[in-house]
Parts: structure tokens; C-alpha cells; sequence
């Protein structure tokens, strides 16, 4: 760690002018909240820290035109309290409340919860439930649109280039029609890493589904969106049949591990267990 070299850019501009220098050994912290520790534990410490937490234009929620934007630097805790992420996300507000403790939230962001792109990431689940893309600034000053559902290609592996920094994360609001629920277990309460987490938002039109999005984490090597459960509920009454044949797929498509928090069989079992609770209330 002692020879890494640190920078903190005040503004887009000079952020822009460090990436496209250094876009081969520069590395991006916000909050540090899981930098820090993989850098403590051993993990290759980076050539060159570019903290972005001075950059205003990273941090805000907000609502405009059908859509809700969050800057990629937005803390945990701004999400957790945030009045428009409340009223038109509540899975997102909920899980972003269960993140980690307050000393986390207070720090960790929301683009550096999908950048570090771990299978139990929780704010990766309601957003893909919520269809969200993120914008993605490259060196150069290019930006592109990622759809988070394209964001994730395997274990800690994402979409991200050399250089590149997520800057905002943008979904539509959801419709009167659309409701969701988000469920996470962890081996506690609170401060808990997820053992099994499960998003759902469901479209409904009297009694038939009309759209189905469900998100599971803990459960493969990245936050999935399960689309052959999405497509069972789609334009289906939701009855108890179904949600048992939603439960038999759910575990077909998820291929957990067993590991200290939970083993394969227990993780598959909760997964189709929370998936019909969130189903159940979402519907109620
Ligand atoms: C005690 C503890 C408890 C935790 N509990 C939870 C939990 O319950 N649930 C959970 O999901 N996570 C948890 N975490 C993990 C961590 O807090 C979150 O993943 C957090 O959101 C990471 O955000 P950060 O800003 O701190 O990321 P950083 O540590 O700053 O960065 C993480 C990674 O993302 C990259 N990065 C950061 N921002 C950007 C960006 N804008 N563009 C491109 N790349 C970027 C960095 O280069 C780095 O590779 C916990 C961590 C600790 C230490």
C-alpha cells in the first residue's frame, strides 16, 4: 500500500484528464468500503487511487421525466433515507436499510456495490428488478448505457474497461400497476451479508401478471435475473400451482455453493421458500 500513488479530483474535468493518462494503472475508490479491506487482506494494493468523493456530479437522487437517477457516488445512507427512492423503489430504499451497519452505509456507495460486482450485492438485486441501466463514463469523455441485466458477465467480472467509471444508475418509475418486494436472509438481523436474496417487481392487470422481473443473489456467480420464472408468471393468473412449478424452475436455474454462511441445498430451498413470499407480497 505504501507506494500507491493517491489523487482526488475535484470536478468531471480533472477526473477526465487523470483517466485518460492513466486509464492503464488507475484505479477508482468512493467510499473505500471494499477496497480498503480487499487491500488490507492481501489483495494486489493499486498503482493509482483516483477518489472520486469530491465529485459533486456523482452524488444525487433524483426524479425527472418518468425516471429516477442516482449518482454513482451516492452513499448507501442517502438511499436507505431518500423520500423519492421511498416512494417510487421501496425495494431499493429496503435494501439499501439492510446493507452492512451504519458506519458501511454512511460510506459505501451505490456504484461501488455493482463496480465490485459480488454474487451478494444488495442494492444489484432491486435494480435489476427495476430494469436499471447505468451510464457508464469511458476515457475520452464517451459515455454508454449498460443494462445492469448486461452489467455482470461472471464472478467479480463486469462491463466495466480500463478507465472507465459508472456515473449515474437510471429505471423507470414503476406504474400504479407495478408493486415489488425485496427479501434478503442473512445468518442475523442486521450487519448480516446475504445467505439468499430474492427482488421481485410484478406488473399486474386484475388478477394476470402481465410482467414478471425477479432477481436473485448469494445464489450463482453473479446477481441474476431469472427470466424462465419471469416468463412462467408472465400473462398468467398467479395461483398456487404456479408458484410451485416458479419454485421446481427457481432451483433448476440457481447454482449455489456451499459455503461458511450457508451450504448449496439450505441457499436453494430459502431461494424458492422467499421467492413465493415475495411473490405472495407483492400481490397483497
Ligand atoms: C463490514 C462490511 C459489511 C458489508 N456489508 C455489506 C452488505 O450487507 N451488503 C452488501 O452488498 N455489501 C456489503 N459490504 C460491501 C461494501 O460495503 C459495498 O459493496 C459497498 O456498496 C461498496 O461501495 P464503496 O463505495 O465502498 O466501494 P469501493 O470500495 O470504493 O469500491 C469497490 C469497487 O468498485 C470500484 N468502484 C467504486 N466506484 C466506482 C465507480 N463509480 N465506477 C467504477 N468503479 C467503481 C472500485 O474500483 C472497487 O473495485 C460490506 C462491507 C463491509 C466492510
Amino acid at each position: 500500500m505504501d507506494n500507491t500513488e493517491y489523487l482526488r479530483p475535484s470536478n468531471l474535468k480533472e477526473l477526465g484528464q487523470i483517466m485518460a493518462g492513466h486509464k492503464n494503472r488507475a484505479t477508482v475508490i468512493a467510499g473505500g468500503t471494499n477496497l480498503i479491506p480487499q487491500m488490507r487482506n492481501g489483495g494486489k494494493s493499486p498503482e493509482l487511487i483516483v477518489d472520486i468523493g469530491d465529485i459533486q456530479d456523482f452524488s444525487f437522487i433524483m426524479e425527472d421525466d418518468g425516471f429516477i437517477s442516482i449518482g454513482a457516488a451516492t452513499t448507501i445512507a442517502e438511499i436507505a433515507s431518500s423520500d423519492i427512492v421511498s416512494t417510487f423503489s421501496p425495494i431499493l430504499a429496503s435494501s439499501a436499510r439492510e446493507l452492512g451497519n451504519p458506519l458501511i452505509r454512511n460510506r459505501a456507495t451505490i456504484g461501488g456495490n455493482l463496480a465490485n460486482a459480488s454474487p451478494c450485492a444488495d442494492t444489484a438485486l432491486p435494480l435489476l428488478a427495476l430494469d436499471a441501466v447505468i451510464r457508464i463514463l469511458s476515457p475520452g469523455d464517451k459515455t454508454r448505457n449498460v443494462v445492469l441485466n448486461n452489467f455482470f458477465h461472471g464472478y467479480r467480472f463486469t462491463d466495466l474497461g480500463k478507465g472507465e467509471i459508472i456515473t449515474r444508475i437510471i429505471f423507470p418509475k414503476p406504474d400504479d400497476e407495478t408493486t415489488g418486494s425485496q427479501i434478503k436472509i442473512g445468518l442475523r438481523n442486521a450487519a448480516a451479508i446475504s445467505v439468499a436474496s430474492i427482488a421481485v417487481m410484478l406488473t399486474m392487470e386484475g388478477k394476470i401478471c402481465r410482467k414478471a422481473r425477479i432477481a436473485a443473489g448469494s445464489v450463482a456467480p453473479i446477481p441474476m435475473r431469472v427470466s424462465r420464472v419471469e416468463q412462467l408468471l408472465e400473462n398468467q393468473e398467479i395461483s398456487a400451482t404456479l408458484l410451485e412449478q416458479c419454485k421446481a424452475i427457481m432451483k433448476k436455474e440457481i447454482s449455489p455453493i456451499s459455503d461458511i454462511r450457508g451450504s448449496a441445498e439450505y441457499r436453494s430451498y430459502v431461494t424458492a421458500v422467499i421467492l413465493e413470499r415475495n411473490i405472495q407480497r407483492a400481490l397483497s
